[in-house]
């Protein structure tokens, strides 16, 4: 199935339901008009990091089910994979041959040595500085072999998530055989997890190195181009590189929104958000919520550093249970870049905000994603938060299949729906945008037009009150958008 313009949901494969079976069930029953297509999260045998530390893209986690589980779900909606190709487990046969056989091993070519990287083995300090980390220090584990000897691995995320040598025939192959794997197995677009980590070069950031990362996302297009597979690189950075990846072609991820609809609605003023939506990319995935928290890097430049403080402080004072200690080394989450918290409560669990936000990102050019616990207006989960002590849980809730029904009656969801649906079936945002300036800083007017169609939200930030209207297709009438 090929990708359209329709809300697509992310989830994990175990979190909506048990279950892929259970998640494909629910979403049969209750959400083929509001969903158009589903990114499940990395489903594979993984040994850390919620799936992200994959030891094959063969197989599916016999926990979560199997291909067959998700063919099915292929049947009503386009499909988004991951593909890790920053790393592979350090626990999958590929590391485990190469520690057992070291020089001998087929895959020693797919891991990055420091021995061989560095001059002298080792970076000096000027190096690792430059390097953009996720640690406090030099990216490496120290991996024993066989053998009895010890060696630096490059290692960039958790201990389990091994860096893989981009710059190799062998990885080339591998990249090439899983990717051409997955697309054979109903993915319609393949996400690109941390792939700017992926190219490596002495004295510098090893990070979006260019031109590699351009051959790199080349490459990568190359293997899905024959499958009709689309692309999307994941990366959170300043809001120039999502602009370049545009520019080039490649489908970019709108990780502004988030802190830029919060900053609207926390102030009052609409000003930066209206800006961003003149300027954004138009071939994008928006988001308010994802797996992930809220980013911060992605948003410098859109509001200036005070304001970025402030919308910061304003989650914390005006979000519901959400506390600075979670986004910290309390709970193991030294994440600089992010902020942990569902989207429902950063906005204080208010109905009409959060309902206000959505309409926002319905309005966004590009194709809306809304996170699982975003679907259902979930409130931060404390209890998992406290019982693994992990920040980003707060954000993660597991929900049985009655917990979701149950949460369908809520007024808010029923709202929610209602956009969802609209957003769905009403083809104006194939259109063009218009931010209107209303000259009132509190107000936000936004305008779809695509031949006869219209469609026209507004809103004021303070209120928080605001309409959708659209021309209907048949009268000709202009109509407002009820119960939303
Ligand atoms: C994913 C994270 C993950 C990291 C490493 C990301 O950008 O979204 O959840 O921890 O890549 O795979």
């Amino acid at each position: 199935m090929t990708i359209e313009n329709k809300v697509m949901l992310i989830t994990y494969a175990d979190s909506l339901g048990r279950n892929l079976q259970e998640t494909a069930e629910l979403l049969e029953k209750h959400f083929t008009d509001t969903i158009g297509g589903v990114h499940i999260l990395p489903f594979y045998p993984s040994s850390a990091d919620r799936g992200f530390a994959p030891l094959t893209y063969s197989e599916v986690d016999p926990d979560f089910g199997s291909w067959d589980d998700i063919a099915l779900m292929s049947k009503d909606f386009y499909l988004m994979y991951d593909f890790m190709i920053n790393h592979i487990s350090r626990s999958s046969e590929y590391f485990n041959d190469f520690k057992n056989n070291k020089d001998q091993s087929p895959y020693a070519d797919l891991f990055i040595r420091y021995k061989d990287f560095w001059p002298g083995g080792e970076p000096t300090q000027e190096d690792v500085d430059a390097i953009y980390k996720r640690k406090p220090r030099a990216p490496y584990i120290d991996v024993t072999f066989a053998d009895g000897s010890t060696e630096k691995i490059w290692c960039t995320f958790d201990e389990e998530q091994v860096d893989l040598n981009l710059y190799t025939e062998t990885t080339k192959e591998f990249v090439k055989h899983h990717l051409k794997g997955l697309s054979e197995r109903g993915a319609s677009i393949i996400r690109l997890d941390a792939f700017a980590y992926a190219t490596k070069k002495i004295g510098t950031s090893c990070f979006f190195i260019e031109p590699d990362t351009w051959e790199m996302l080349d490459e990568v297009k190359e293997i899905l181009e024959p499958y009709g597979v689309e692309l999307l690189p994941e990366i959170h950075e300043h809001y120039s590189i999502q602009m370049k990846l545009a520019e080039k072609g490649y489908w970019v991820y709108d990780f502004a929104l988030p802190m830029l609809v919060l900053h609207a609605l926390y102030s009052g003023k609409s000003e930066r958000l209206a800006h961003w939506l003149t300027i954004c990319p138009r071939k994008q995935f928006t988001t308010l919520d994802t797996h992930d928290g809220i980013g911060i890097v992605d948003v410098a430049d859109l509001l200036t550093p005070k304001e970025i403080e402030e919308t910061k402080n304003n989650l914390f004072s005006q979000g519901a249970n959400v506390k600075k200690v979670y986004n910290t080394l309390a709970y193991n989450n030294l994440d600089i870049y992010q902020l942990n918290c569902t989207y429902y409560s950063a906005l204080g669990d208010d109905d009409d905000a959060y309902v206000l936000a959505r309409a926002i990102q319905f309005f966004t050019p590009g194709i809306p994603q809304v996170y699982y616990v975003g679907l259902l207006a979930g409130k931060n989960d404390i209890e998992l938060l406290e019982e693994t002590k992990v920040g980003r849980n707060i954000n993660r809730h597991y929900y049985s299949r009655e917990e979701v029904e149950e949460n369908l009656e809520r007024p808010v969801l029923k709202r929610l729906f209602n956009l969802m649906r609209f957003r769905n079936s009403y083809p104006v945002f194939d259109g063009e945008l218009t931010v209107v300036d209303t000259g009132v800083p509190s107000k936000l007017e936004l305008t779809w037009n695509y031949g006869d169609l219209r469609a026209s939200l507004q809103a004021d930030m303070v209120t928080r009150q605001y309409t959708v209207h659209y021309v209907d297709e048949v009268t000709g009438e202009e109509i407002q958008l009820k119960d939303v």
